[in-house]
C-alpha cells in the first residue's frame, strides 16, 4: 500500500474542558477549510511521495487520517538542539492536542540516522496511524527513492518492520511548510491565523481547538488492479473456459470414436451400407476370395418317363457341385439365398458359361467375374453388389472421424424411430430373388479345387476394349458399377462445411 496523496486541512474541535472534562461527541468538530478555504490552511500533496514502509497500514476505505503533530524527544536527547533548527518552538506537540483519543499522524525531519531513530522510538508510544518524514535540507520536489541510502539507519532496513506504523517520505519543501503551519496551529483559538474571522463565523468557545488534520490516501495494489490486468484476467478466464470445454468435448468425442471403431471392427456397423463413408477393399484381401470354374448341369429329362428328376429340397440331387471345405456351418443364412441360381454376373450382366467361366465367390455366396468384382471392390465399394454385405477384412476399420460419429449417431437415432435406412441393401436382395424366381428349375454349380488357377491376379482389370462377341461394353459395365454402389452422402461431412464451421467443429467437436 503506497501513499498517493497527502491532504492537510484545519479542524475546529470542541474543548472537553468546558463540559467539565466529560468527553465531547466528535460531531462537534468542524472542518474550517471545507467551509471556507480563505480563513484556514490547506495543502494537497498529489504525488512526489516515497513510501518507505507499509507496516501495519490500517485502513478500511483507503484513507489514513489523524491530527498532525511532532513527536516529543526526551529532554536529554542531543537531537533536540539539532532539530530546533528545523522545528519551530511552538510547533504542535501531543500536549497541544485535544485530550480525547484521536488518531495521530506524526511529522518529523530526517536530520540524521540518530535523530530519526529517536523520533521513531518516541512515536512508537503514541496512538500513531502513520509518520511523515522529510529531508529538511533538500530543496528537491521529489524525495529519494525507497532504496536510496539516504533512508539507511544502519540496521539494513529493519526499522521499517520494527516500528508498527507506516512511514512515508514527502519532499523537503513540503515538509518545511507543513512544519511551519503546525507552529501556527498549536496555540489558543485567539492565536491561530484568521482567529477573528473564525470567531465571528463560528462563534466557538475560546477554549476550543483549531488544529491541522491530515488525510493520507493510500492504495492497495491488489485492490485496484490496472485495467489491462482486469482484461487479462477476463481473457484468461474465457480462454480457460473455452479450453476446458474443448478438452472435455475432445475427450468425449475420442471415446465415441473409439466405441464406433470397436463396433465397426466387430462387424456391427457397416459404414458404407449406412451411406456414411465410401470404402474399398485391399486387393490383397480380394485375392483371398476363392475362384472357381462355373459348372452348371441342366437337368435332363428321364429317357424312360420323359420327366425331370424329382428334387430334394431346392437343389438337384445329382449335383455334386460344392467344394465342401468352403461350405461350413459358420455361414449365415445369406448363403442359402445365394445358393439360388446365379446365371450371370450382376456387374456386366454377361452369362456364365458352364465349365468355362472363372468366377470369384464372395463370403456372402455371390459370384462374379473376377475382373468385374475385383475392380468393383478395389476401386468403388466395399459392399457385395448383390446383398450389400461388407467385404472388408474382419477387424478392419477406416480412420473414424468426428463427422462419421455424428452421422452414425444420427442414423441410429433415425433407426430407433423406425425409419427404413437399408433401402439399398434390400433392393439388392430383391433383385437377386427376382432372378432366382425365374429360374427355379436350375441350379448353378461351381468347382475349383485349385483357386486362382490360370488367372493373373496381379493385373486384374477390365479390358479397355469391348470383348468381342459380347453385348456389353466396358463403358456400360462401368456405368452399371456406378449404379450398383450404395449412394454415400458425404455432403454432411466436415469437408463440405464453411471454414468457420470447420474451425468451430475442431475446437468443439461435439456440436452438430
Ligand atoms: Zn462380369
Ligand atoms: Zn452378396
Amino acid at each position: 500500500m503506497s501513499l498517493q496523496t497527502v491532504r492537510n486541512v484545519v479542524l475546529l474541535f470542541s474543548n472537553p474542558s468546558w463540559s467539565d472534562g466529560h468527553s465531547v461527541p466528535s460531531t462537534i468538530l468542524r472542518n474550517i477549510t471545507a467551509l471556507s478555504s480563505k480563513i484556514a490552511y490547506s495543502e494537497d500533496l498529489l504525488g512526489n511521495i516515497t513510501t518507505l514502509s507499509t507496516t501495519s497500514v490500517s485502513t478500511a476505505n483507503g484513507v489514513v487520517q489523524g491530527l498532525l503533530y511532532v513527536p516529543d524527544l526526551s529532554d536529554d536527547d542531543p537531537c533536540n538542539d539539532l532539530a530546533a533548527t528545523y522545528i519551530p518552538q511552538n510547533v504542535t506537540r501531543q500536549v497541544n492536542l485535544p485530550t480525547t483519543n484521536y488518531n495521530l499522524i506524526a511529522l518529523a525531519p530526517w536530520i540524521n540516522a540518530t535523530c530519526t531513530r529517536s523520533f521513531l522510538a518516541s512515536a512508537r508510544a503514541d496512538p500513531l496511524r502513520a509518520m511523515l518524514v522529510y529531508r529538511p535540507d533538500s530543496d528537491t520536489s521529489q524525495p529519494p527513492d525507497v532504496d536510496d541510502e539516504a533512508w539507511d539507519l544502519g540496521d539494513a532496513g529493519a526499522w521499517k518492520t520494527t516500528n508498527r506504523y507506516p512511514v512515508y517520505a514527502i519532499p523537503g519543501a513540503s515538509g518545511n511548510e507543513m512544519m511551519r503551519q503546525l507552529s501556527l496551529y498549536s496555540g489558543d483559538l485567539s492565536e491561530v491565523p484568521f482567529s477573528d474571522q473564525i470567531m465571528s463565523t463560528y462563534s466557538p468557545n475560546p477554549a476550543d481547538y483549531v488544529r491541522v488534520w491530515t488525510e493520507l490516501t493510500v492504495i492497495t495494489v491488489s485492490k485496484t488492479l490496472p485495467l489491462w490486468a482486469f482484461i487479462l484476467i477476463i481473457l484468461g478466464v474465457i480462454v480457460a473456459v473455452i479450453g476446458g470445454t474443448s478438452l472435455l468435448m475432445h475427450f468425449v468425442q475420442g471415446r465415441r470414436r473409439a466405441a464406433l471403431r470397436r463396433r465397426v471392427m466387430r462387424g456391427e456397423v457397416n459404414l458404407e451400407g449406412l451411406g456414411i463413408k465410401r470404402l474399398i477393399v485391399p486387393m490383397k484381401h480380394i485375392k483371398a476370395f476363392p475362384l472357381f470354374t462355373y459348372n452348371y448341369d441342366p437337368p435332363v429329362p428321364s429317357p424312360t418317363t420323359g420327366k425331370f428328376p424329382q428334387k430334394k429340397g431346392r437343389r438337384s440331387s445329382e449335383a455334386s457341385w460344392t467344394p465342401v471345405s468352403l461350405r461350413n456351418d459358420t455361414r449365415n443364412e445369406k448363403i442359402d439365398s445365394a445358393m439360388d441360381y446365379q446365371p450371370a454376373c450382376l456387374i456386366c450382366l454377361e452369362d456364365f458359361e458352364s465349365k468355362k467361366t472363372i468366377i470369384r465367390e464372395l463370403p456372402c455366396g455371390h459370384i462374379y467375374h473376377p475382373e468385374c468384382i475385383d475392380e468393383f471392390l478395389s476401386q468403388l465399394s466395399s459392399l457385395c453388389p448383390s446383398c450389400k454385405a461388407s467385404m472388408l477384412p474382419p477387424g478392419y476399420c477406416p480412420k473414424i472421424t468426428n463427422s462419421m460419429v455424428r452421422r452414425e449417431f444420427g442414423t441410429r437415432r433415425l433407426r430407433s424411430r423406425g425409419a427404413v435406412i437399408h433401402v439399398d441393401v434390400e433392393r439388392g436382395r430383391r433383385r437377386l430373388s427376382s432372378w432366382s424366381s425365374n429360374m427355379k428349375k436350375h441350379i448353378w454349380h461351381v468347382s475349383s479345387p485349385k483357386p486362382d488357377e490360370g488367372l493373373d491376379l496381379q493385373a486384374v482389370s477390365l479390358p479397355e476394349q469391348p470383348r468381342a462377341g459380347r453385348l456389353s461394353t466396358v463403358g456400360t459395365t462401368r456405368d452399371r458399377m456406378q449404379d450398383l454402389i450404395v449412394p454415400v452422402d458425404e455432403t454432411n461431412s466436415d469437408d463440405g462445411r464453411p471454414p468457420w464451421k470447420r474451425t468451430a467443429l475442431k475446437v468443439f467437436p461435439g456440436f452438430r
